[in-house]
């Protein structure tokens, strides 16, 4: 299983990260792809860190990073930041940027502060030819961050073909659908274990096989029966049991099918270093 999006370098795992991939790699998680947005812009190089810190160490799995601005903390983006986003997405280490998007629940950063940071990452990561993963999250009862995600997505970002990931996805199903048109992945989260959520569920049941993901986006959003706790990678197999039985397929073709997609998007492989 690959988890695509975790925050390993979370202070929460301060404590007891390496224990926590050996668990994952016993769970058989090969592949995490460490969301590199740090506590804010300054620390967005952390995941790159991680994955450099465990290249080659047995017993852990092959860690990839991203590098990005949390609509949370747009707030933040200054030139520095700019500049420091440049410079990671420059290292072969770092797939993609994000998560970047929209965030109108929270509202941490004012809209429109957000809109200018989203479209100014979205313009680095097409300099640098890496596609970009969303984190979008509307106001209660409004579809309002997905419809400004997306437009903006099909005005600035399907020219340049380069896809991305919607990750923990929570939408519509024409929302993922408006997504892959423009070459996108579909990524389900914990969530889709929990009682309330019959809707993303629903969509998950459409998305084709070829295009979706799993994830636990640790340390948040333990999936069903850890819910509540800090989350962790080894628990994306909760996901993958979920997505199979929504699907009506075996837990390992959920697991082998969203490996393939990973490694099909990222032009990544399964290497001597994860096969064990
Ligand atoms: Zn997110
Ligand atoms: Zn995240």
């Amino acid at each position: 299983m690959i988890d695509s999006h975790a925050h390993l370098d979370s202070p929460r795992y301060d404590e007891d990260r390496e224990a926590l991939l050996a668990r994952a790699l016993e769970a058989g998680v090969d592949t995490i792809l460490s969301i590199g947005i740090g506590e804010g812009p300054d620390t967005m190089h952390q995941a790159l860190d991680l994955a450099r810190a465990y290249t080659g160490r047995p017993g852990v799995p092959k860690i990839y990073a991203t590098a990005g601005v949390h609509p949370h903390e747009a707030r933040l983006a200054d030139e520095t930041a700019y500049g420091k986003l440049d410079n990671l997405l420059n290292q072969p280490e770092i797939l993609a940027c994000g998560e970047i998007g929209l965030d109108y629940y929270y509202d941490h950063s004012p809209r429109e502060e957000q809109k200018a940071v989203f479209s100014r990452q979205m313009e680095i990561a097409a300099a640098h030819k890496k596609p970009i993963i969303i984190h979008c999250r509307p106001s209660d009862n409004s579809t309002n961050a997905w419809d400004d995600t997306l437009d903006m997505l099909e005005s600035q970002w399907a020219p340049t073909s380069l896809g991305g990931i919607l990750h923990c996805f929570t939408g519509e199903w024409t929302h993922a659908r408006r997504a892959m048109d423009l070459g996108f992945l579909i990524s389900f989260a914990g969530n889709i274990t929990f009682p309330k959520a019959q809707p993303i569920r629903d969509v998950l049941a459409q998305v084709p096989l070829d295009r979706m993901l799993i994830e636990t986006d640790a340390p948040f959003l333990a999936p069903v029966p850890n819910r509540g706790k800090r989350n962790e990678p080894a628990w994306v197999a909760a996901v993958a049991a979920k997505v199979a039985e929504v699907k009506s397929i075996v837990p390992e073709e959920a697991a082998l099918r969203t490996t393939q997609n990973f490694h099909n998007f990222f032009g990544t492989s399964v290497t001597a270093e994860n096969a064990r």
